[in-house]
């Protein structure tokens, strides 16, 4: 069998790395790994020009507003490259603040920050922060995705983005419009942290599967033996939509 390989472009990780983000970019390579997939992570620091030459996959973190901004003006400093990549259907994973920066805007106090206008969305914000577990039932994935929000931005989609699913428990993308995440090409963006893809092995083997098919034509995945995996994602579930203490 022909070598498959796939780079992870983890883009700054001591910035955007709220609630374990970084587990996301281990579970990953692990998944990879388990398949005979080479996987080649490369890190981009605050002191680099983030490059997404050769990369197949992207990740960004969530983090605080201070951070994001620092991150939004490093790529926006590369703003046309990130956009050929994603037009060109690299899979991009973004992670609440890192969610906030694909769209046209985001609020930080109330200063409008220019966002990197990658998906037709925009984010202001609201009180009180939106805070807690989260379920979403979204066609990405066979199990539904559990993990948990923290955010005060309200993300509002334009008719062109496609939400990621629907909230099932929790706050979601506004607290009002019962949507989590966004979807656009192989942009998946949402507020779940948790980290989001060790409980929830769909989502992981989407963003696998679309990279490998834009790269080799082909995105079929051997399945592994998630009993574990599943097991965790299915607690979550139990416990907040069956469970005798109903969180808020
Ligand atoms: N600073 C952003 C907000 O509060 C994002 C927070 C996060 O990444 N959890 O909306």
């Amino acid at each position: 069998m022909t070598e498959r390989k796939l780079v992870i472009a983890h883009l700054f990780p001591e910035l955007l790395n709220l609630y374990g983000d970084s587990g996301n970019i281990l579970c990953l390579r692990k998944r990879m790994e388990w398949r005979g997939i080479t996987c080649e992570i490369r890190e981009v620091h605050p002191g680099d020009t983030p490059s997404f030459s050769g990369v197949d996959l992207a990740f960004i973190g969530g983090g605080s507003d201070r951070e994001q901004k620092i991150v939004c003006d490093k790529l926006l400093a590369v703003g046309s490259e990130v956009r050929s990549f994603v037009e060109d259907y690299g899979v991009l994973l973004a992670v609440c603040g890192g969610y906030q920066l694909l769209g046209e805007s985001y609020l930080m106090g109330n200063e409008k920050v220019q966002g990197l206008s990658l998906v037709d969305l925009y984010t202001d914000h609201g009180d009180p922060r939106l805070i807690g577990n989260v379920i979403v039932q979204s066609s990405v994935s066979e199990q539904p995705i559990v993990g948990y929000e923290n955010h005060a931005g309200r993300t509002h989609l334009g008719p062109s983005a496609t939400a990621l699913g629907k909230v099932l428990y929790g706050h979601g993308n506004d607290g009002v419009s019962g949507e989590e995440g966004v979807l656009y090409k192989n942009v998946l963006g949402t507020y779940v942290h948790g980290p989001l893809l060790p409980k929830n092995p769909g989502v992981a083997d989407w963003a696998i599967a679309r990279a490998l098919e834009r790269k080799y034509g082909k995105g079929q995945l051997e399945a592994l033996d998630d009993t574990v995996e599943l097991a965790a994602n299915q607690i979550m579930y139990d416990r907040l939509m069956h469970g005798e203490v109903k969180e808020q």
